[in-house]
């Protein structure tokens, strides 16, 4: 597939109205990396650290760790790369640590939560991550950020860990940037102030879509039961994108819809401007997004949801079939 999709390889993501889309790619082992030349990705706009967790049998080391971030961010080449920190717990469990026995794990313990309850492993990643920057630009967030106090609460263990950094002597990070991920609903109703405050935000469209439905993403009976085009979702994903805006914040998304081309194009069409989907996935979301007029989706989504649709998949397929 990234052979096919070569000849626009290169060239710059923009739709057939003129915007200009930017796409990202997942990440999260080395073998992943090749793919940021191959793909033609501007960035990683997800580099999920947990899987060198997950995929060892112990707790890795500080400077086992920082040596991996460091070939991280040699392979980038100066592209932007966004280190999410730590995100276990639910469908993410280390074998090495406790399991602990939950009624609901998608409610539970995990990711953000776990970091600011047990700060030592979170600050361990957060040294390993400046020590590999090595005075080079770092870009890091924090997963599953359900409210602004737990942004405010990482955002101190940031500042207090590169102070501890400059006091040993270590360089620390040119510029950082500290984001958040949207993952449930509850953040999108923040006060201004954490729009304000937050240097980006990333929308993880696999938990919020989940947690937006009440629809587990790990049962098979229900995880697909309602449509990412359904039109109360788009509308909330489109009152995200004007909140962002109310304050300048940098948005993206990066749950598996937007390496998915329709689904993509209507991201972009209730106006997100930068999306990070699998390597795999960004030729074919660029091939579609190149051919669509953004304004002309836009007004079919908003059409068909005026009309009563809940998913405006049909009328976007539609319009889709009538650009051949
Ligand atoms: C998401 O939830 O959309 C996301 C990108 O994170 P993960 O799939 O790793 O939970
Ligand atoms: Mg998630």
């Amino acid at each position: 597939a990234l052979e096919r999709y070569a000849s626009i390889r290169d060239v710059d993501c923009v739709s057939a109205c003129g915007a200009r889309v930017h796409l990202n790619m997942n990440a999260g082992l080395m073998a992943d990396l090749p793919s940021l030349d191959g793909s033609g990705a501007e960035g990683v706009g997800l580099f999920r650290t947990e899987l060198q967790f997950l995929v060892r049998n112990k707790m890795p080391q500080r400077t086992e760790l920082a040596a991996l971030y460091a070939r991280v961010l040699d392979a980038a080449h100066g592209k932007r790369v966004n280190f999410r920190t730590l995100d276990i717990g639910s469908d993410k469990v280390l074998p090495y640590m406790k399991p602990n026995d939950e009624p609901n794990p998608a409610l539970g313990w995990r990711a953000i939560r776990v970091g600011l309850d047990k700060p030592g492993v979170m600050r361990m990643q957060l040294q390993a991550l400046f020590r590999a920057a090595n005075g080079r630009p770092l870009t890091l967030m924090f997963p599953f950020v359900a409210q602004f106090d737990e942004y405010r609460a990482g955002r101190a263990e940031v500042e207090k860990t590169i102070a501890r950094e400059q006091r040993l002597g270590h360089p620390v990070p040119e510029t950082l940037e500290v984001g958040a991920m949207l993952e449930t609903p509850s953040l999108a109703f923040a006060p201004r102030k954490f729009f304000e405050e937050v240097d980006f935000v990333s929308i993880g469209g696999n938990d919020l879509k989940q947690f937006f439905f009440a629809a587990d993403r790990e049962n098979e009976r229900v995880r697909r039961r309602y449509d990412t085009l359904n039109c109360s979702f788009l509308t909330f994903i489109e009152g995200i994108v004007n909140r962002c805006a109310e304050t300048g914040t940098p948005l993206s998304f990066c749950g598996e819809d937007a390496g998915r081309p329709i689904e993509a194009v209507c991201l972009a069409a209730v106006g997100l401007r930068t999306l990070s989907m699998r390597p795999a996935s960004i030729g074919p979301v660029k091939h579609l997004m190149m051919r669509v007029r953004l304004d002309e989706l836009r007004a079919v989504i908003k059409g068909a949801c005026d009309e009563g649709h809940q998913s405006v998949r049909g009328p976007v397929m539609d319009y889709l079939r009538s650009l051949d």
